[in-house]
């Protein structure tokens, strides 16, 4: 949950500010999904949430794959009909490929909701999305959900039964995301011991999400030319590898046990594949949804 320095999605494609705004905010810690009943572009949605007399507004637009800034992030849109609730969400306003019942949204904004999410809840350090249900008794009831529904807040549809009905795999689509990033951004931190760079990140998810096994993609940190590069000693391999595919510092008694490996001989990949196979790395991959057959 992010409570100062704010920052904007670097997804956005086009920026119309609207007045329509309150200065400051309490928190990021959840999100309110809208849809505009527009079936136009984002550009559209944007300069008539721009004029005044339209007394509403969205954090972001999202249309025809384009996401469209509407409010900054460190301000509070006017979205949901709930002070409380705009002051600590963010408001995403989805347009309809269909302006009628149940509100349905396109597959390519449908992808883009989930791109702009998973962007907001990385920059705003949101763990995870959760919804437990259409139930208006869950409204600002943060411990239950932090995806809540404009319809708790007044008597409206939005987002309607399309994006209802949705709601609980978003929060999956989401969370599983999130999970493997967190699985990648570590194999840099504890191999490479540094930050990911987009280019990098964005290359070992597509190969998660393609299938590659947890197993593949840590074998193909420390088998690269940066890790080689480092020029580790015995003992430094082994804490890297702690931490890169355990998460963990070393214990001291299997820190000595895999160096003695290594100073008698044993090749280091060989040592990997000990980590790799290891009932902690095994249930590390299982609790990041990343599959694991050798
Ligand atoms: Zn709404």
């Amino acid at each position: 949950m992010r409570t100062s320095g704010y920052t904007n999605s670097p997804l956005v494609d086009i920026t119309e500010l609207s007045p329509n705004h309150t200065l400051g905010r309490t928190c990021i810690r959840g999100f309110v999904v809208h849809v505009t009943v527009s079936v136009g572009t984002v550009l559209a949605v944007l300069l008539w949430l721009a004029r005044t007399i339209a007394q509403s507004s969205y954090n972001y637009v999202v249309g025809r794959g384009q996401v469209g800034l509407c409010v900054d992030e460190r301000n509070r849109a006017w979205a949901s009909s709930n002070r409380e609730c705009d002051m600590n969400t963010l408001s995403i306003g989805v347009n309809n490929s269909s302006a009628s019942h149940p509100y349905p949204i396109s597959d390519q904004d449908y992808n883009k909701l989930i791109d702009l999410l998973v962007d907001c809840c990385e920059r705003n350090n949101i763990m995870a999305l959760a919804f437990a249900g259409d139930n208006a008794n869950f409204r600002l009831q943060w411990s239950r959900g932090n995806m809540m529904l404009h319809k708790w807040f007044a008597a409206k549809a939005c987002p309607g039964q399309y994006l209802i009905d949705r709601m609980a795999r978003i929060c999956d689509e989401v969370n599983g995301r999130l999970k493997a990033r967190m699985f990648v951004t570590r194999l840099y931190s504890g191999a490479l011991n540094r930050a990911p760079d987009a280019s990098g990140l964005d290359y070992w998810l597509t190969q998660l999400r393609n299938g590659a096994t947890g197993s593949a993609v840590a074998r193909g940190f420390i088998t690269s030319r940066e890790f080689v590069q480092r020029n580790l000693s015995n003992a430094d391999y082994v804490e890297a590898l702690y931490r890169a595919m355990l998460g963990r510092v070393s214990d001291s008694a299997g820190k000595a046990y895999w160096i003695s490996l290594l100073n008698r001989g044993a090749e280091r990949l060989t040592v990997l594949d000990g980590f790799l196979t290891s009932r902690e790395f095994i249930s590390i991959c299982a609790d990041h949804g990343i599959r694991n057959k050798q």
